[in-house]
């Protein structure tokens, strides 16, 4: 064992500082400033190097991260990060958003044993951040072009990772999306501050180094047919996350200034791209000075009440039908959006919006948390006679989203779906009813997170690999 590691007992834990408040509500730059090289060394050092690292279990991507804690305690960085991308296709994203408290750092066994977690989400950061600042990340040199393309559909996490998977074989890639930028959740969806643009457009700029071929403003089923797509490639992969806002249905539900979450983030976010945006530049879409109240209480939340702040919101409320120890979202960015000053409601539901034309308050119920349901959540039971009015310029529905109609959107009535609109896929291989169209993240999944996307994109990548394998010894037999 080095004797450069195991300092857990010496050496505190310690996260790069985060920039102080009132500054970081000036802006939507990341909060968190980095690491610098001593305090990356020092920090890997405290690991334990466990014979059974319960960090590596617990990361989707089994990140091997005992070792690359070890090799960047011992300064070999280049090594760490070489390491560290074999598995993971943007380990700096990953190292920025993932929940880590309820996965690599939530289970590390000096966290178990009192003394904090390793701050293995930054170590991450730093040390494939220091790898591109160093020239260490470079397209993908294909040794071997092979003929066979593949199309895929959405350029979210999940499908640049299969993306990158697939040319690293010298299969040809082109990927289909529909918004103006590729990235999908990473660029409409997750603010600046969690995640700066910068970091995606690198990875994508990378990829078409590389020679992925990115078609940006193409619709599936608008610009072409699912079934139009098959015939052009050997294989096609659907990546096209959920979008379907989930909605609740309330008296005033149709006043005006009441918003779904992802129209209001991308407003944001395109603004943040420096794109002009009429509903935002006429103050629709813009929070400033406005009583903004957000329903719900998962990540997509956190996102809206952090951004409403970060516009010069007059005051920002989140309604939350359960209790903090029982929010979906994590808990470090519940934290986060507390000290930038978000007012949470907990144990309230709304009831009925109030307005004219617009809205101008929400009335909202008390709840009592009853008895655990199917999920082992215990229940928000409505108080009877319990209810307060809140005053409201602007509402923002983050209660969560479902698959759009894909068969109808795609004109592709035959493809299999579950009960609950995701793609139905074979578990092993993650082919869809349809020979050769496999399918990835969120649209299998159900709304859930990056890593994972990632994760399925480079599994489906390598069940694609092996269709296409396939198809080429059978092409060599007859030739
Ligand atoms: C506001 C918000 C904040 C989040 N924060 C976090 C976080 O902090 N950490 C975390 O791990 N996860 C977070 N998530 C979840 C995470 O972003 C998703 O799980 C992940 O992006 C899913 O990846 P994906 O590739 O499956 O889909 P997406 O990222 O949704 O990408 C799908 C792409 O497909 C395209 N597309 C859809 N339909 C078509 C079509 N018909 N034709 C062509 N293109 C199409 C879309 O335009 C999009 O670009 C957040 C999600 C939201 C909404
Ligand atoms: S990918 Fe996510 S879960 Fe895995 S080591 Fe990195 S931060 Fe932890």
């Amino acid at each position: 064992m080095s004797e450069k590691m195991l300092k857990f007992v010496k050496i505190g834990q310690q996260n790069p500082p985060k920039r102080e408040v009132g500054r970081r509500k000036e802006d939507f730059n990341e909060i968190y400033k980095d690491f610098i090289n001593e305090k990356a060394k020092e920090q890997s050092s405290r690991c334990s190097q466990c014979g059974v690292p319960f960090c590596q279990i617990h990361c989707p991507l089994s990140n091997n991260i005992p070792d690359w804690l070890k090799l960047t305690a011992e300064g070999r960085l280049k090594d760490a990060y070489e390491l560290a991308q074999s598995t993971n296709n943007m380990p700096e994203v990953c190292g920025r958003i993932c929940p880590q408290d309820r996965l690599c750092e939530g289970n590390c066994v000096i966290e178990q044993s009192g003394h904090g977690t390793v701050t293995i989400g930054s170590v991450e950061k730093y040390i494939t951040d220091n790898a591109w600042e160093n020239g260490w990340v470079n397209p993908i040199k294909v040794l071997n072009e092979k003929s066979l393309s593949v199309g895929i559909i959405g350029s979210g996490p999940a499908g640049l990772a299969a993306a990158e998977q697939l040319r690293k074989s010298g299969y040809q890639i082109t990927i289909y999306d529909r918004y103006d930028r590729a990235g999908g959740l990473l660029i409409y969806g997750i603010p600046n501050f969690k995640l700066e643009k910068f970091v995606v457009t690198r990875r994508i700029d990378l990829l078409k180094k590389s020679g992925i071929n990115f078609k940006n403003n193409f619709e599936v089923g608008k610009d072409a047919t699912l079934e139009e797509l098959r015939k052009k490639h050997d294989a096609i992969l659907i990546a096209t996350g959920v979008y379907k806002a989930r909605e609740i249905e309330l008296p005033g539900n149709d006043l005006d200034n009441i918003f779904p979450a992802m129209e209001f983030l991308t407003a944001s976010n395109k603004k943040g791209l420096g794109d002009k945006v009429e509903l935002f530049d006429n103050g629709t879409l813009n929070a400033e000075g406005k009583n903004v109240i957000v329903i719900g209480g998962g990540d997509t939340a956190m996102d809206c009440v952090r951004t409403s702040i970060r516009q010069n919101a007059k005051s920002v409320k989140c309604i939350y039908r359960r209790d903090k120890e029982n929010m979906p979202g994590s808990s470090r960015e519940v934290s986060n959006a507390e000290e930038e000053g978000v007012e949470f409601v907990w144990l309230s539901s709304p009831k009925e919006f109030v307005g004219k034309n617009k809205v101008e308050s929400l009335i909202v119920n008390k709840i009592k948390l009853g008895k655990p349901d199917e999920s082992g959540r215990r229940k928000p039971e409505v108080q009877k006679n319990n209810q307060f009015e809140v005053k409201a310029d602007m509402v923002i529905k983050a209660l969560g989203f479902d698959p759009e109609d894909l068969p109808n959107l795609f004109g592709s009535k035959n493809l299999s779906i579950t009960k609950w609109g995701t793609l139905k896929t074979n578990f092993d291989t993650m082919e869809t009813n349809l020979p050769g169209v496999f399918a990835a993240g969120d649209i299998i999944r159900g709304a859930s997170l990056v890593v994972w996307a990632i994760k399925d994109g480079r599994d489906a990548a390598e069940s694609i690999k092996k269709h296409l394998e396939r198809q080429e010894f059978k092409s060599e037999k007859v030739a």
